[in-house]
């Protein structure tokens, strides 16, 4: 039964270069790799892994239960403690990934008093947020700051919320916070900024809400992964106090899912560390993206993700093999996971890439793109 239901719909995307296939990744491997999001390179930093390995010898290998019941240990206290003071932050609440962080903040502030207020780039958590709020919701154009002032300006609703990424995680550019909370602020609105591609690459590491010096005003709200920068797994929500106690009491992708693994809040809170230790690092990830992009002859990007448009799925899917049979590992995004319909290869720029390293993914890149297109 289920074969003929799905034969139809496997046979359809495999017509138009659609298919996406799991690839087991060994351990070791020796690739220049500009897919994964370990921008900082801290993924296999000894004081990580060493952290991450600690943490299951004290607490064991699970969380054990949610966070409600027994699964907030000192480290996840320690944690939000942290990520909080370093980004600039009251307080943070971390959930098990950023999906479920963004989901958590926008069902636990959407409902039908709430207007949300979505860029038409927001990544897929945010979307399925969007979806299960029972909010109205208004997409407006890309980075329209003007759009989203008319959608806030329109409504019947009491409250709103804005919903952005600081650096757009397929596009890799950059949201114009600063006129966003702006316009905001003047619509008695909430702007939620995902800082997934912004926390450790964008203002010195502490993103681009920091930057703009939006941290810690009361109507600005970031998520971020502690999946990309911080080598780890998991998200955290990160704003006034009162919204961390708003979020313990209502947001169901807190409450009914087991808390965070505490391996993955040790390393992550070791990688903060050697973060805040050693701040020169997020520099090292722009100098990689600059060369990457000119390389490519595509515009420069606003953090580590390096966008190459290329004429079709399948062009994408063949130029990504090639890469691969020539050591570099690339991304290649097609529909749905981009957002203007254009397959693209995408390239992520990490700290620790050596200049050798850096010309040779250049030169294998340009001429498998090349090959294909
Ligand atoms: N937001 C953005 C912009 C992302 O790129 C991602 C990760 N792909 C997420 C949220 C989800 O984070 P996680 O992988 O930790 O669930």
């Amino acid at each position: 039964m289920l074969s003929e239901w799905l034969a139809p719909r496997a046979a359809a995307l495999e017509s138009s270069g659609l298919t996406r296939r799991l690839r087991p990744r060994p351990a070791g491997e020796d690739l220049i790799d500009l897919a994964g999001n370990d921008y900082l390179g801290l993924a296999s930093d000894p004081r990580v892994v060493e952290a991450a390995v600690a943490a299951v010898r004290a607490w064991g290998s699970g969380a054990t239960a949610s966070r409600l019941v027994t699964g907030t240990t000192e480290l996840h206290a320690e944690l939000e403690t942290a990520l909080a003071a370093y980004a600039g932050h009251e307080a943070g609440l971390v959930f098990s990934s950023g999906y479920l962080a963004n989901l958590g903040v926008v069902t636990a502030l959407g409902g039908p008093g709430t207007l949300l207020v979505s860029d038409e780039h927001v990544h897929a958590s945010l979307v399925d947020a969007c979806r299960l709020a029972r909010s109205r919701v208004e997409i407006v154009p890309h980075n329209d700051v003007e759009a989203v002032g008319k959608a806030l300006a329109d409504r019947g609703e009491p409250h709103a919320l804005v919903l952005v990424e600081s650096v757009y995680s397929v596009l890799g550019d950059a949201a114009p916070l600063t006129a966003l909370a702006d316009i905001a602020q003047q619509n008695r609105a909430v702007l939620v900024v995902d800082e997934a591609h912004g926390l450790g690459v964008t203002g010195d590491g502490r993103g681009s809400v920091a930057a703009a010096e939006l941290a810690g005003v009361e109507h600005v709200v970031v998520t971020m992964t502690l999946s990309k920068a911080l080598a780890s797994q998991g998200g955290v929500v990160l704003g006034p106090g009162v919204l961390r106690e708003h979020l313990v009491n209502r947001a169901r992708s807190f409450i009914f899912d087991t808390g965070l693994n505490p391996a993955a809040c040790a390393a992550a809170l070791a990688a903060l560390q050697v973060l805040e230790a050693e701040p020169h690092r997020p520099a090292a990830i722009h100098t990689a993206a600059a060369k990457l992009a000119a390389a490519c002859g595509v515009p420069p990007s606003a953090g580590a993700v390096v966008s190459v448009p290329m004429p079709g799925p399948r062009e994408t899917v063949q130029a990504a093999e090639l890469c691969l049979t020539n050591g570099v590992r690339v991304g290649s995004f097609r529909p749905p996971s981009v957002p203007d319909g254009v397959s693209r290869l995408r390239l992520t720029a990490h700290a620790g890439l050596s200049d050798a390293e850096l010309e040779r993914a250049c030169a294998v890149i340009v001429s498998a793109v090349k090959e294909v297109s």
